[in-house]
C-alpha cells in the first residue's frame, strides 16, 4: 500500500495541534526512531527521515502556515478532500509522484505566494528526481554503459589494428529466460508493491518511487526463485569482443562502441561500451606528436668517420640511414612518412643517434686510440 501520509499524520497529530504539542510529539518519535537506537534498521531510518522532514515544516509556525494553505488547496495529491488511496503513476508516466501531483509543479508555488516553502520543497525534489527513475522501471530500460580500460601495444596504437577484450556482462539467465522464477514455479502479484514494481516513500504528494526491492521491479514474485540466478533473471558472464583500434590513438583516447554495453531490461536496447586506451611503451620507439623517435646507438668511430646504419620502421621495414662524418651525439635524422598515422596524415620516423663510448678496449683498439690522441697533440 502506498503511503499517503501528510505531515500531520506522519507526526500523528491533529491539524489543530499547537506548536507545543507538535514539538513534544516530534521529540517523542525522533527519540524512538533515531538511527543510533535502531542500527541496521532501514525502516527506522526511513521513518526518522519522514519525521524530521515533517517537523522541519510543522515545527516552524511560518512554514506551517504556508503548508496549511497548500494543504487546503489540495496541492498535493492523495490527502485532503477524500482523494482516496493514492496509487502510483501508470507505468511509463515518469512522474516521481502520483495522483494529481502530476499536474502540479513546485515552481508554481511562487505564483500563489508560497515562495519560501516552495524553495524548501524544490530542494526536497532534488532527491525526488533522482529516485524518480524508479517510476519508469516497468517499461523498457536501456542497458547501462560499460566503461573499460584497454592496454594496447605501441605499434597497434600508431598504425591501428584489432585487439580482443574480455568483458564481464549481465546476460539473460538461460534457466528462467529472465523471469527469475524456478521452472514450474507459480507466479503471483508482488505483495510488497501490489504489482506496480515500485514502492514509494516520503509523504503525501512528495512520495518518491523506487524499484520494489522484493520483486526487483518486476511486479510479480515466483513461489520459488530460479536456482541459477537467484531470482534476478540475469547472470554474470564473460564476453569476448574484438576492438578495432583506430590508427593514431594515444593514452587516454576514448572510443564508444554502440550497443556493446550491458543488456537492456524488458526489451530495452543495450548500453554502449566505452573504451579508454592505454598505450604500452615500446622497446624502440617513443611518440612525439605524430612522429616516432627511435634512439639508435653508434660507436665513436661511426660518429667520427661516418657510417651507414640500418633501422627498422614501425611497419617493420628496413631503412638505411647515412651517418655523415663528425656526427654529434643526439643528432636526429628524419625518415619522412614513417611515423604515426592519423586521419590522412602521417608523421615521420626520427632516428636519434646515441654515441656510445666503449667501456673496454682491446689492446689493438687502445693502441689505435693512443695514436689518435698523439696525432691530436694530446698529452696523457
Ligand atoms: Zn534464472
Ligand atoms: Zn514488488
Amino acid at each position: 500500500m502506498a503511503q499517503t501520509k501528510d505531515y500531520y499524520s506522519v507526526l500523528g497529530v491533529p491539524a489543530s495541534a499547537t506548536q507545543d504539542e507538535i514539538k513534544k510529539q516530534y521529540r517523542k518519535l525522533a527519540a524512538k526512531h533515531h538511527p543510533d537506537k535502531n542500527p541496521n534498521d532501514p525502516k527506522a531510518a526511513e521513518r526518522f527521515k519522514e519525521i524530521s522532514e515533517a517537523y522541519q515544516v510543522l515545527g516552524d509556525s511560518d512554514k506551517r502556515k504556508q503548508y496549511d494553505q497548500m494543504r487546503q488547496l489540495g496541492a498535493f495529491g492523495g490527502f485532503g478532500g477524500g482523494a482516496g488511496p493514492r496509487r502510483g503513476p501508470p507505468p511509463g508516466a515518469g512522474a516521481p509522484f502520483g495522483g494529481n501531483a502530476q499536474s502540479f509543479r513546485f515552481e508554481d508555488l511562487g505564483d500563489v505566494g508560497l515562495g519560501g516553502l516552495g524553495d524548501l520543497f524544490s530542494s526536497m525534489f532534488g532527491g525526488g528526481a533522482a529516485g524518480g527513475r524508479g517510476a519508469r522501471s516497468r517499461g523498457p530500460e536501456r542497458g547501462q554503459d560499460v566503461e573499460s580500460q584497454l592496454s594496447i601495444p605501441f605499434r597497434t596504437a600508431a598504425l591501428g589494428g584489432k585487439v580482443p577484450i574480455e568483458l564481464e556482462v549481465n546476460e539473460e539467465c538461460s534457466t528462467c529466460h529472465g523471469s527469475g522464477a524456478a521452472p514450474g514455479a507459480k507466479i503471483s502479484t508482488c505483495p510488497e508493491c501490489q504489482g506496480r514494481g515500485t514502492i514509494s516513500f516520503g509523504q503525501g504528494g512528495f512520495a518518491v518511487q523506487r524499484p520494489c526491492p522484493m520483486c526487483l521491479g518486476k511486479g510479480t514474485v515466483p513461489s520459488e526463485r530460479c536456482p541459477t540466478c537467484g531470482g534476478s533473471g540475469e547472470v554474470r558472464s564473460k564476453k569476448k569482443v574484438m576492438i578495432t583500434v583506430p590508427e593514431g590513438v594515444d593514452s587516454g583516447t576514448k572510443i564508444r562502441l554502440k550497443g556493446q554495453g550491458a543488456r537492456g531490461n524488458r526489451s530495452g536496447p543495450p548500453g554502449d561500451l566505452l573504451i579508454t586506451f592505454q598505450v604500452e611503451p615500446d622497446r624502440f620507439f617513443r611518440r612525439e606528436g605524430l612522429d616516432v623517435v627511435a634512439p639508435v646507438p653508434i660507436n665513436i668511430a661511426q660518429a667520427t668517420l661516418g657510417s651507414k646504419i640500418n633501422v627498422k620502421t614501425l611497419d617493420g621495414k628496413k631503412v638505411t640511414i647515412k651517418i655523415p662524418p663528425g656526427t654529434a651525439n643526439g643528432k636526429r635524422f628524419r625518415v619522412r612518412g614513417q611515423g604515426i598515422k592519423r586521419d590522412d596524415q602521417r608523421g615521420d620516423l626520427i632516428v636519434e643517434v646515441q654515441v656510445r663510448v666503449p667501456e673496454k678496449l682491446t689492446e689493438e683498439q687502445e693502441k689505435a686510440m693512443k695514436e689518435f690522441a698523439e696525432a691530436s697533440g694530446m698529452k696523457y
